[in-house]
């Protein structure tokens, strides 16, 4: 996906920080709907469509919480970030090494999308959440690298629960043998599972895709009760109602945040 080469300006800023309070509004909402409270629900601002000084105007209007599908513009991010004395939130044990006298909010970058093996190395300094762990391949690779920083990565396992095999993430069978993986995996904390919904689906389809991965993820608490599987990242843009309807603990909101920036 090309980065949209907007520039970011007074008018900018004013247009994101609206977007940032309709959708924070909207979450609000959905929660009051299916009776949850708004603290259970994290918002990923999904900055992947712009550039970074965008993404610090939607840093700056109050989402602290960001997420690239891309690792090269994730770290670019994060590089730019700390050069603007903006820090990416450590693990306690990492910070204790940095000045942690600032009262400055920090960001906390969240991996949403495939991720390369190779590209691991040169995410693992910047990233606090993988959502996106999709192989025992990759699992390795990771708990390697967050190892070798002595840290523990959060991540969330991508199942697929639609009908669309052209999707990414992984079936029952395969998410079971990555869950006993897990087990000898000191680098990585699992959390719980990401998913996306078929896209044009209905919003009745949505929810019952939605329904699924929360069925999914009850049958494997039961199966591996040493796991943490607390956490749901689904939801997107056009379907985060349904899936904090069917309990979504994240979800990533990439274009409505930029509604009148991006072109349409
Ligand atoms: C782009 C993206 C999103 C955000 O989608 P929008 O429809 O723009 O809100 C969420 N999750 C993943 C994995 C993405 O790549």
């Amino acid at each position: 996906m090309a980065i949209h080469d907007v520039d970011a300006t007074e008018q900018s800023a004013q247009t994101v920080r609206d977007n940032w309070l309709r959708v924070s509004e909207q979450v609000q909402a959905a929660c009051d709907q299916a009776g949850r409270p708004r603290s259970s629900v994290q918002v990923v601002g999904v900055s992947k469509y712009v550039g970074a000084q965008l993404t610090q105007q939607l840093f700056e209007a109050g989402c602290h919480v960001l997420g690239e599908n891309r690792p090269q513009q994730l770290w670019a991010k994060a590089q730019h970030f700390n050069e603007s004395g903006i820090a990416t939130e450590l693990p306690p044990a990492e910070a204790a090494n940095t000045s942690a006298t600032s009262s400055q909010p920090s960001v906390h970058w969240h991996m949403i999308g495939h991720l390369q093996r190779n590209k691991a190395r040169n995410l693992m300094p910047h990233i606090n959440y993988l959502h996106s762990l999709d192989s025992i391949r990759l699992a390795q690779a990771t708990s390697d690298e967050a190892l070798r920083v002595d840290r523990r990565l959060p991540v969330l396992a991508e199942v697929n629960v639609t009908r669309d095999e052209s999707k990414t993430g992984l079936r029952e069978p395969q998410l079971h043998a990555l869950l006993e993986q897990l087990h000898e995996l000191p680098g990585l904390e699992l959390r719980g599972l990401m998913a996306m919904s078929t896209h044009h689906a209905s919003s009745d389809e949505v929810r019952r895709e939605f329904e699924r991965v929360r069925q999914l993820r009850d049958r494997l608490a039961v199966d591996f009760p040493a796991h943490d599987l607390s956490q749901l990242s689904m939801g997107m843009s056009g379907d985060f109602a349904e899936a904090i309807a069917e309990g979504a603990t994240l979800v990533r909101i990439g274009s409505s945040l930029w509604q009148g920036i991006l072109p349409r």
